[in-house]
């Protein structure tokens, strides 16, 4: 079979290490890939905004299974576009992907289907937020409807940060994404992120994790699009994701089954643990970038055999997801400046001695230049590693990134401190 995978970051590097290694695979083409896809992939110049040019390419290359990496697509409906044409798919169509796209969508599903979350408001207007407020304690959470790369939440502590939130979220800064905006109560708890595969009936877990969001050690500074994470979440215990699976996963599949808009992909569950048990912060229709790294490390089943049953709706021929036992723990070199302008065009050497150790290091935002490996993005490299716990994961990870030498980057030195912490204690 000849799969096409879309995307060129770290999480798109991990799949296509996964996906080269299924015995079903004859060619993986990747758009646009990275340095790091390319050692698995033919990197293919296509636009993936032009879905009739991903189509013909199908066609052109006979290819059995397309994997959509990242939300963007998703959202603009290429999956929906593809199967219209006959090409399996893994990743939602338009609709579904509305669980991404749209919070306000998300949080009315919650409400029909009885799915724990945060109170909620959705608002299409500055003075009807700010008579809104009044609903809400503080602090109080304000959330661009739409897609915003990660940077359409603010949490406001008064009232006065509260309005200042909703005229920069009505002032156009996410554009269309900030058009509609959702209040949210605040939720108090320890965040984990939980993934399931979905053909639109059957569901497989497909394991926790949890990342650290801000830039700086001691998750202090600005929001990232994640600095490292790791799996599993053992904050996430068997009985705990049984609930999640049964309250939160299970009626979401259901309803959008039933609402005759499936999903089919994988679902990406962002969770509040409360003292009431597990909400849902908010749903991604992909896998998490940098969670899929680290999913990906302790994953040992046929990725490429999983994912076409999705994208046919034949999971329930699927056994449980296999994913070892051991920790897996990802962490993110980034260019100088992120998450402001980063830092383009630093040589980036040691890659082989770090993965000497048996650690993997993915490409995220890379490119060859006159033969040197360089910075090409915000987050650069994911330097990632296994052990029997999330301190051995941890221990190794650093020891790889000690050997890389890339002068113009950085890396948080305490991926991981929550959970080593507990396995200390
Ligand atoms: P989201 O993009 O919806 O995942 O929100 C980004 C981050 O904002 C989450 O990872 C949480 O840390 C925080 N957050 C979002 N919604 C809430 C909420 N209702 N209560 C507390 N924190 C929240």
């Amino acid at each position: 079979m000849n799969i096409l995978l879309l995307g060129g970051g770290g999480r798109e590097h991990a799949l296509a290490w996964k996906l080269a290694q299924s015995p079903l695979l004859q060619t993986l083409y990747a758009a646009p890939g990275n340095p790091g896809i390319a050692q698995h992939a033919t990197l293919v110049d296509l636009d993936v905004a032009d879905h009739r040019a991903v189509v013909d390419f199908c066609l052109r290359q006979s290819i059995g299974l397309v994997v959509i990496g990242p939300e963007a697509p998703l959202v603009d409906g290429l999956a929906d576009n593809l199967r219209v044409k006959g090409y399996p798919v893994f990743g939602p169509g338009k609709k579904a992907a509305q669980l991404e796209g749209s919070k306000g969508f998300t949080k009315d599903l919650c409400k029909r289907a009885g799915i724990p979350t945060a109170g909620y408001e959705r608002v299409h207007s500055k003075g009807g937020a700010v008579a809104a407020l009044d609903d809400f304690g503080l602090p109080v959470v304000i959330k661009a409807d739409g897609l915003a790369a990660g940077k359409g939440v603010i949490i406001a502590e008064t009232r006065e940060e509260a309005i200042e939130a909703l005229d920069f979220m009505f002032s156009g800064a996410f554009g269309g994404a900030g058009a509609e905006v959702v209040l949210e109560e605040f939720m108090t708890g320890e965040e984990a992120s939980f993934f399931a595969l979905t053909d639109g009936s059957a569901i497989l877990p497909f394991g926790s994790a949890q990342d650290h969001k801000r830039v700086g050690d001691g998750d202090t500074g600005p929001n990232t699009g994640g600095m490292g994470a790791y799996s599993p979440a053992r904050v996430l215990t068997p009985e705990l994701e049984a609930e999640v699976m049964e309250k939160i996963i299970r009626p979401t599949v259901d309803t959008l089954a039933a609402e005759g808009t499936p999903y089919s992909g994988v679902l990406y569950a962002g969770l509040m643990l409360t003292s009431e048990g597990p909400k849902l912060i908010e749903y991604n229709a992909r896998f998490g970038d940098p969670e899929c790294q680290v999913l990906m490390m302790r994953f040992d089943g046929d990725l490429a055999a999983l994912l076409l049953a999705v994208a046919q709706g034949k999971l329930a021929d699927q056994g449980p997801v296999q994913l070892a036992d051991r920790a897996a723990l990802t962490i993110v070199m980034a260019a100088n400046g992120y998450p402001g302008t980063p830092e383009k065009g630093g040589e980036i050497r040691g890659i082989d001695a770090a993965q000497a150790s048996g650690a993997h290091v993915f490409h995220a935002g890379t490119a060859e230049s006159n033969g040197l490996l360089v910075a090409n993005g915000g987050r650069v490299l994911n330097v990632t590693a296994t052990g029997d716990t999330v301190s051995q994961a941890q221990a190794a990870a650093y020891r790889a990134v000690d050997a890389i030498d890339f002068p113009s980057g950085f890396c948080r030195r305490d991926i991981g401190w929550r959970e080593v912490a507990r396995e200390t204690r």
